[in-house]
């Protein structure tokens, strides 16, 4: 089969391939120096998008609508844009071996193409409870939710069990996502989660997993081994805050499930799934089940040709690996977080375009023997699920304060929570602010000003954080 070559390569066609492509254009890629391989069979688009409004009824999300660069405000970029500018976007094309010595692809139906230049952009893939072997776990009617395929199974199995029952097994943000686009299709939704309280974390497994070994699941404890490594960052709802969103979903009618695990589900006879078991005893009806426990980086390809930390590729503050020429963003890369002096991996959007962005400048600027600065990254992640939207700025460490009107019953709820440490605010998050606030709050995160005493900090609320 015949050889393409490139200058400019990128492995992966999600968020951050199509935020590098827009980079690239911004530098002057010429064409015919760029492609873009994708195992999906769509142009680059912003993927929260699957756990929201691609899965409402109503004011329903279908592309080309979300493709990006839409989620940041910026330009849609359409498949007919990558075509304008030269770019290949080599779709439905799944790299199956990288040579990164001899820089080469090899996709899974044996084309070769050949680079100059790296980034590796392949994202997450979802935990499947299959994959350790939890009973009935391969039925029908069971989903994961990482790709737009993904999400058009999940809609059409909505169609198809139209008023029926489902369980989200997970408490995490896509869980509470999920739960909600559920609950607004008309389905009855129970939500499973073995932790005290919802956390709304995407690496929330270690909590998770600790819980399971004390219950003295071997099966979890298995996961412990396999995923290690993805269990650094700690969950982000303090009890407080899972406590209002908890209150929230009951009353929107949503049955949450504390402190068990699904440990088995029961098929009919078509092999559609029809209940989930409980660890308590407990066995829940389901038409369909979704599931949300959590990702894993893509990095097998690259398996022992690149250095790793932290379940990443390992990069510099430019995205460069261990292996010149190549460069690693998004989900993948383990990058030094310059604002807290420590390596760190990121599995959300903001960072995904970031690190896009940052790579190309990067790239563009050795070729011209030009220097730019290091990245320099603020943690920001965000959900939405109901009528309720949430954004958080900084680190989740240390000391936490809650102020604001945080009862779920009331229609003016707006509140937040800062994280103190060393006498300083570190972190801030906020439900239901306007973008001024929501500024506010990211610029307390950046500037770390020092704390009064928590009291005073309650007291102020989200004034302080509007005179900084
Ligand atoms: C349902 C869902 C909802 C989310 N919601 C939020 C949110 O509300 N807020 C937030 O901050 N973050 C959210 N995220 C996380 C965010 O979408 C990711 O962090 C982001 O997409 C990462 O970008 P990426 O480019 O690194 O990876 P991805 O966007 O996952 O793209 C990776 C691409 O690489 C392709 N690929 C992988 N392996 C290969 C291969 N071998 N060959 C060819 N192609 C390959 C994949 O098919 C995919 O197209 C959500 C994620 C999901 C799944």
């Amino acid at each position: 089969m015949a050889e393409k070559s490139f200058k400019y390569l990128i492995v992966g066609g999600g968020v951050a391939a199509g935020y590098a492509a827009r980079e690239f254009v911004k530098q002057g890629v010429k064409p015919g120096e760029l492609a873009i391989i994708s195992k999906e069979a769509v142009a680059p688009y912003e993927r929260p998008a699957l756990s929201k409004a691609y899965l409402f009824p109503e004011g329903t999300a279908r592309l080309p609508g979300f493709h990006v660069c839409v989620g940041s405000g910026g330009e849609r970029l359409l498949p007919e844009w990558y075509s304008e500018k030269g770019i290949s976007l080599i779709l439905s094309t799944e790299i199956v071996k990288a040579d990164l010595a001899s820089k080469t692809l090899v996709s899974a139906a044996s084309e070769t193409f050949k680079y100059q230049t790296l980034i590796i952009a392949t994202g997450s893939a979802v935990v499947k409870l299959t994959d350790f072997g939890v009973r009935g776990a391969d039925a029908k009617n069971i989903y994961y939710l990482r790709e737009i395929e993904d999400a058009d199974q999940l809609v059409e199995a909505i169609k198809t069990k139209k008023n029926g029952k489902a369980v989200v097994v997970g408490g995490g943000y896509i869980g509470l996502e999920l739960s909600a686009a559920l609950k607004i299709n008309n389905i009855d939704v129970s939500m499973v989660y073995p932790e005290p309280w919802c956390s709304n974390q995407m690496m929330y497994e270690l909590k998770r997993i600790r819980y399971a070994v004390i219950c003295g699941r071997v099966l979890w404890a298995a996961i412990v081994s396999a995923y290690m490594y993805d269990f650094t960052v700690p969950r982000l709802f303090t009890p407080e805050i899972a406590a209002f969103y908890e209150s929230y979903y009951t009353n929107k009618g949503v049955n949450i499930i504390k402190g068990t695990v699904a440990v088995g589900f029961g098929a009919n006879e078509k092999g559609e799934v029809k209940d989930v078991k409980l660890k308590d005893g407990r066995v829940l009806e389901a038409d369909i089940v979704v599931v949300g426990v959590g990702g894993r980086p893509l990095t097998t390809l690259f398996k022992g040709q690149v250095e790793e930390e932290k379940g990443g590729i390992k990069t510099d503050g430019f995205f460069k690996t261990s292996i010149p020429d190549v460069y690693a963003v998004g989900d993948v890369a383990t990058f030094p977080m310059k604002l807290y002096n420590e390596i760190r991996r990121v599995e959300h959007v903001d960072h995904a375009r970031k690190s896009a962005e940052q790579a190309v400048k990067a790239i563009f600027a050795s070729e011209q023997r030009t220097s730019i600065d290091e990245y320099d990254y603020l943690p920001f992640f965000y959900s939405r699920s109901f009528d309720l939207s949430w954004q958080f700025y900084g680190d989740n460490v240390g000391d936490t304060v809650l102020f604001g009107d945080s009862n779920p019953t009331s229609p003016t709820h707006k509140f937040g929570s800062y994280w103190i440490k060393d006498g300083k605010v570190v972190g801030a998050f906020l439900e239901s602010g306007t973008p001024e606030e929501n500024k506010a709050i990211a610029k307390v995160a950046r500037v770390q000003p020092a704390a009064s005493t928590l009291d005073q900090l309650a007291k102020e609320g989200l004034a302080f954080a509007s005179k900084i």
